[in-house]
């Protein structure tokens, strides 16, 4: 029987306490809210053993996640493969290299599913039976996806530039999908304004500081599945900039409860050039983020002009001795290309901005060549197939007999053609 340990919400700027409900700022000075748990209480019933002996889902971990009870969302969401990536290791001239692959994420193909099973489940405890959420794309599939599973009604909200693999892959499910003309930060803001105009629980706005719990799960089951260690650096795409900071709370919250030695993990962050508010204040080591007015970027997942966690993500970069770099265009399809001809994984534009950004990194020595790294995946390549269209080798066409396949084996490689039997 699961029993939940969250006592509340917490100001990250002045630590006034809230009780657990849809709000995600302080009322004292707008500052953003955490979930405060009781890890006394969580070590009681979370050791290695138990952990271990759980199912492979992403609520293995569930005393460290925001729900109270048994979850009703997303029941089988994560645990996706750490994958050893010795091709693409040798490829970028490192020593040990992973891949934590949520392209393959249930059910929606991305990483987003996390943070949205403990955002609907906390939804559901919570008494919603209307939900919605302001996506770059990855967002609306999985809160249409999950939403529908549940019997929620579901309101989708994203910018009228998204892939069609985007767009579909939130329809079919059944939600409302709406395109608002304009970039993402007017959507997020149109949808803080609905949230409060109709009382819905919209993931990412009044129900933030649950959804962004549902993050850590990534960095619990990078450091279970290296064998109970973390790693010396992780590579993660940033968009609002959530993610990064989560994966480094689940290290520190092992460590807090005795599962890993000290960590010391550098935390590296990737975005694309085309919208690079955190990695720009990274560096030029600037107080603020400066928002990014127009994004223009291939890479549309990771395209938030004003992220709410932009700040936080970069001092977190500079206090773990990590950095932030970003990728151009070119760039980001050479990096999906790399990944998918090494390692077999066809990830969407974030997963080739995360590859060329840890190449950069290696080349500049802020990444060490002998220590471990884990590229953080975090969607599927069939999503945001737009990006490679006109830059990909296009199918040779040939009439159904042997004599032009010969010719064309001949033509492509003569010794294969002359070595062949008969
Ligand atoms: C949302 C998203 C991210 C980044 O998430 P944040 O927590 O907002 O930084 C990374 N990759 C993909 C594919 C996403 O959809
Ligand atoms: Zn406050």
């Amino acid at each position: 029987m699961i029993q939940g340990h969250a006592r509340g919400l917490k100001c990250r700027l002045c630590g006034k306490l809230y009780p657990k409900e849809a709000l995600n700022f302080c009322t004292e000075d707008f500052g953003p809210l955490e979930v405060d748990y009781d890890y006394e209480g969580v070590a009681k019933t979370l050791s290695r053993d138990a952990i271990s002996g759980r199912p492979r889902n992403m609520w293995r971990y569930h005393e460290l996640l925001p729900v109270d009870g048994e979850p009703t969302v997303g029941r089988h969401v994560g645990c996706t493969p750490l994958i050893r990536a010795d091709r693409l290791a040798k490829a970028l001239g490192v020593a040990e290299l992973y891949l934590k692959n949520d392209a393959v994420n249930h059910p929606s193909l991305s990483f987003k599913d996390r943070v949205v099973a403990v955002a609907l489940s906390k939804a559901v405890e919570l008494g919603f039976t209307t939900v919605g959420c302001a996506s770059t794309g990855n967002l609306a599939g999985s809160v249409a996806a999950n939403a529908a599973a549940a019997g929620l009604k579901a309101y989708v909200l994203i910018p009228d530039n998204l892939e069609q693999g985007k767009v579909l892959g939130a329809t079919v499910y059944g939600a409302k999908v709406i395109a608002i003309e304009g970039n993402y930060d007017k959507v997020n803001r149109l949808c803080s304004q609905i949230a409060f105009r109709f009382g819905w629980g919209f993931v990412n706005v009044n129900l933030r500081p649950f959804y962004a719990e549902g993050s850590k799960t990534m960095g619990f089951e990078i450091a279970e599945d290296l064998g109970w260690r973390t790693p010396d650096h992780v590579v993660a795409p940033m968009a609002g900039g959530s993610l990064i900071g989560k994966i480094h709370k689940a290290f520190k919250e092992f460590e807090m409860l005795g599962l890993v030695d000290p960590v010391r993990t550098k935390m590296f962050g990737a975005q694309a050039t085309g919208c690079n508010p955190i990695t720009n204040t990274v560096k030029t080591d600037a107080f603020k983020v400066k928002p990014i007015r127009d994004p223009q970027t291939i890479a549309k997942s990771l395209a938030i002009g004003d992220p709410a966690d932009g700040l936080f993500a970069s001092r977190l970069m500079r206090e773990t001795g990590g950095w932030g770099e970003d990728v151009d265009d070119d760039a980001i399809v050479d990096g999906m290309r790399l990944l998918a001809e090494t390692e077999g994984i066809f990830a969407e534009t974030a997963g080739g901005v995360t590859l060329a950004v840890a190449q950069k990194l290696i080349a500049q020595g802020k990444i060490d060549r002998n220590g471990s790294t884990v590229l953080c995946i975090t969607g599927n390549g069939l999503k945001t197939q737009e990006a490679l269209m006109n830059r990909i080798a296009r199918p040779v066409v040939i009439r159904p007999n042997l004599a032009e396949f010969e010719a064309l084996v001949e033509a492509e490689s003569p010794a294969e053609f002359a070595g062949a039997g008969v």
